[in-house]
């Protein structure tokens, strides 16, 4: 009973935080209008929230009505940050993201070889800590990977970091961090639900496609993101667009991973003939290709077109399975430029089932490089803090 009477008070009091955070300046009359809920528990619930300083009253406002003035509330959105920690391959990035999206520190470092994580961390947590000049609580620490994430095994499986499959990740990162909240997340999920939350985006279904080293994509169904944020429902990347293409690390062939992944950008600017551009760099990256082809390169022309006829491949048929409004391109792949998806919508439209595709929207995404971070810390609060339980040393898998 105890349980059920917490876990509704903890959803009536995300529901409050929720409106107030679309309509700030609400008043509890309002609320217990939008709610059905009855003001004297709106009033309970809001005194909550502002003694937990997640709130504040901000006055009185002016009102037509005679009788006692309404109060406007307000979030405070900078009392409790999460730490977010992002672990990408060849770097590890760390941040305190407060509530309203704000970043209070950030500071990334490279990672010389996989297995030295553990103690890059180390270092990482304690610069983060010692940063942590004013106040603010720190509610949980989110580490965002681009892996799937089991919660069966607890393993990090089908990861572009270069792990030993038996490297025990959720455990090493739960002795480094004893009592904290911990969520392990999808990259992908987390800049999806980044696109979702900080872009208002009210399409139904909605799909983001995150291009980068690997390849990963998350569907919104309703409002909501189909499956969690572990990447164990969709593998987007070991979609195969060629049955007889290059082997890929999962046993298929021809996945869009192997095949256009940003780790193949030096061999298909290889196989387009490369030139004397190209050949001066260590690494090809998106960007790279996405600047030559601008600058009219034709190498980084013909490139783009390759690219983009693998991934429409496979767009057209992931738009004929799920049917979404809207697509949203984000990762390294943006880097392709104007003329990239220029090219890959032409093809879109003149491959696929024509109803479905002339229909659907496909853009880069506008957000910043901060996304990932953002859509994390978003994500934990949304789906994992509680306003009522105590989750130290508790453990989310995606
Ligand atoms: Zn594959």
């Amino acid at each position: 009973m105890k349980i059920n009477q917490q876990f509704i008070k903890n959803s009536n009091l995300k529901l409050l935080y929720s409106i107030i955070r679309n309509c700030p300046g609400t008043s509890r009359v309002s609320l217990a209008k939008a709610t059905g809920l009855s003001k004297t528990t709106v009033s309970s619930l809001v005194e909550e929230l502002i003694k937990k300083e997640f709130l504040i009253d901000g006055g009185t406002a002016e009102s037509s009505v005679v009788g006692r003035r309404p109060k406007h509330l307000y979030l405070t959105g900078d009392r409790h940050c999460a730490m977010v920690i992002n672990w990408a391959p060849g770097s590890i990035t760390a941040a305190l993201i407060y509530l309203n999206g704000s970043i209070r520190y950030q500071e990334t470092v490279m990672l010389e070889a996989p297995e030295d994580y553990s103690s890059c961390l180390n270092k990482l947590i304690l610069k983060v800590r010692n940063q942590k000049a004013d106040s603010a609580v720190i509610i949980g620490t989110c580490i965002i990977l681009s892996a799937m994430i089991d919660r069966a095994s607890h393993k990090i499986i089908s990861t572009t970091l270069h792990l030993d499959p038996e490297e025990p990740v959720v455990e090493t990162i739960r002795r480094i961090l004893p009592d904290e909240p911990l969520a392990f997340l999808n990259d992908t999920a987390c800049l999806a639900y980044a696109e979702k939350y900080y872009s208002s985006i009210e399409d139904n279904p909605f799909a983001f496609i995150n291009l980068d080293q690997g390849i990963g994509a998350a569907i919104f169904v309703d409002g909501k993101l189909f499956g969690d944020a572990s990447g164990m429902q969709t593998q987007f990347g070991h979609y195969s667009v060629d049955p007889n293409g290059r082997a890929c690390a999962c046993g298929n062939r021809g996945c869009l991973e192997v095949m256009i992944g940003e780790k193949a950008a030096g061999r298909l600017i290889t196989d387009c003939g490369s030139n004397k551009h190209f050949k001066s760099l260590n690494t090809i990256r998106f960007t790279d290709i996405g600047t030559a082809a601008k600058e009219g390169d034709p190498i980084a022309v013909q490139a783009i077109s390759t690219i983009a006829d693998y991934l429409s491949a496979g767009l057209s048929n992931f738009i004929s399975l799920i049917r979404p409004s809207s697509i949203v391109i984000g990762g390294s792949g943006t880097g392709l430029g104007d003329e990239f998806l220029c090219k890959l919508k032409q093809n879109i439209k003149s491959r696929g089932f024509q109803r479905m595709v002339d229909q659907v929207q496909i853009n880069y995404s506008n957000l910043g490089g901060d996304a990932c971070l953002l859509g994390a810390m978003q994500y934990f609060f949304n789906y994992y803090y509680s306003f009522t339980d105590d989750i130290h040393g508790h453990t989310f898998l995606g």
